[in-house]
């Protein structure tokens, strides 16, 4: 694609990268095909090639973001389908956070979209405030009907993702380290996060436990908090990259300290993230080489057993696992065959749902601030789920374990749970839970 930025423009480094990706582009509109929006809504301006042609336009005249590509790009999940498909490697997650961060600084949204972005970007990534929400979504989730039929589907959405049941009580982890339990084959961190310890506290639980049994100490860094994903996909930069800064400063603490081997993740979109924090922060002299590190040891928890070669298991029970790849783990990091080897060397039965590679919808705050397309892609992702018939759902992100949740009564549960179950560890919880509703009718 050609491009007419001006020496002046190209000057700033945000325009300077843009500028290349869109000069990678050759209009062949291969990525339409496989981009979920397009699927559904089958308007060119909500595919990757038209969403590209609006972000040059923007950025090539310095325009303010208009109402009209506010929409299209909000639409947008970010799910990098079409960077799987586009074979000349276009990188439309870099660009596509420019236009989002371009957004946020020269469009003035409608008061009750500001009002609901500024409360997601506060709560989300804070626990306390967080877990609070939790509780108040659990006692006022009946409504959400009422909410939906009176037209105010985003509270709605958001009191339909509350979990069902009330989550394991919270576990402080931060500073702390787990010993390996037999002779230690390898040092690592573990991302606590922000959503995870309040969700699906279970999860990393089940990760530690399984990375002490194969050998592996386990810490998880004094001072880690929320990755910044949140704020990032949301177009909140400067609190991105205040996030990012403090993990990084805690996690080089450690590598500094007794040393780490990788930095582990089990929610991929902050995997996405934390993979991401070099180019992040690439014109940041003090932070550049300390985030090229920290990008380089992060891995999702799946390549990282795949390479320890953990024994063969008889599973404890002979279920058949319909495995869903996040699109975080299968389109921004391409780790495709990890956990479905992982599962099926732990003696499950693995099923590929079909359209593998179309979003569940859930795509961190999508499902919240889009929730009609957000459904239809839960629905499609649902119903291709149970065509499978499968015992239980595996996945590698907590979004798409609860946005599929609240669409099936089929368990879902992280495939780490699965993992540790198979070499000893507790039935998951998803699992006891839907066996007691059996049991009790
Ligand atoms: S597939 Fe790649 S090169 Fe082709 S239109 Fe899409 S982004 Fe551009
Ligand atoms: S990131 Fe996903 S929704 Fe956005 S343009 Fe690409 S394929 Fe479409």
């Amino acid at each position: 694609m050609q491009t007419a930025f001006t020496l002046a423009q190209l000057a700033d480094p945000q325009i300077y990268s843009s500028e290349k990706i869109l000069r990678g582009c050759v209009h062949c509109g291969f990525c339409t095909a496989t981009c979920p929006t397009y699927v559904l809504l089958g308007d060119e301006l909500d595919s990757p090639r038209g969403r590209i042609y609006l972000i040059k336009d923007m950025l090539e005249n310095e325009r303010p973001a208009s109402a009209e590509v506010v929409k299209h790009i909000d639409r947008c999940l970010s799910c990098l389908s079409c960077m799987t498909t586009c074979p000349s490697g276009v990188h439309y997650m870099h660009l596509v956070d420019h236009a989002r961060e371009h957004i946020e600084k020269t469009y003035r949204r409608p008061p009750f979209d500001r009002a609901m972005r500024n409360l997601l970007v506060r709560v989300l990534p804070d626990l306390t405030l967080f877990r609070a929400a939790v509780v108040m979504g659990l006692v006022f989730r009946p409504l959400a009907p009422v909410l939906k039929a009176i037209g105010l589907r985003r509270m709605a959405a958001m009191l339909r993702l509350t979990p069902r049941y009330r989550p394991s009580p919270p576990v402080e982890r931060t500073g702390k380290v787990y010993r390996a339990q037999s002779a230690c084959r390898g040092r690592v961190a573990l991302l606590s996060g922000c959503i995870n310890p309040v969700l699906a506290p279970l999860t990393n639980e089940a990760a530690i436990r399984l990375l002490n049994r194969n050998g592996v100490e386990v810490v998880v860094a004094a001072g880690e908090a929320c990755c910044g994903s949140l704020a990032h996909h949301m177009g909140h930069e400067q609190q991105a990259l205040t996030q990012a800064r403090n993990n990084i400063d805690a996690w080089t603490r450690e590598i500094e300290g007794a040393g780490l081997d990788a930095i582990l993740v089990t929610v991929s979109g902050c995997g996405s993230t934390l993979k991401d924090y070099e180019f992040m922060l690439r014109s940041d002299r003090d932070y550049a080489s300390k985030a090229a590190r920290i990008s380089r040891l992060a891995k999702d928890i799946t390549e990282y057993l795949a390479a320890l070669d953990i024994p063969a298991q008889t599973a404890p029970r002979p279920l058949t696992v319909a495995y869903h790849s996040a699109c975080s783990l299968q389109h921004g990091q391409k780790v495709t065959q990890a956990p479905k080897e992982l599962l099926c060397k732990s003696g499950f039965m693995v099923k590929d749902v079909p359209e593998g590679h179309l979003c569940c919808g859930s795509a961190g705050t999508y499902n919240i601030l889009q929730p009609a397309l957000a459904d239809r892609l839960r629905d499609r992702k649902v119903a291709n789920i149970e065509g499978l018939k499968p015992d239980v759902i595996a996945a590698g992100n907590i979004g798409c374990i609860t946005q599929i949740a609240a669409g099936t009564a089929i368990p879902v549960v992280h495939t780490v749970e699965l993992l540790d179950w198979a070499t000893g560890g507790p039935v998951p919880e998803a699992l006891t839970r839907s066996r007691r509703k059996e049991l009790t009718g």
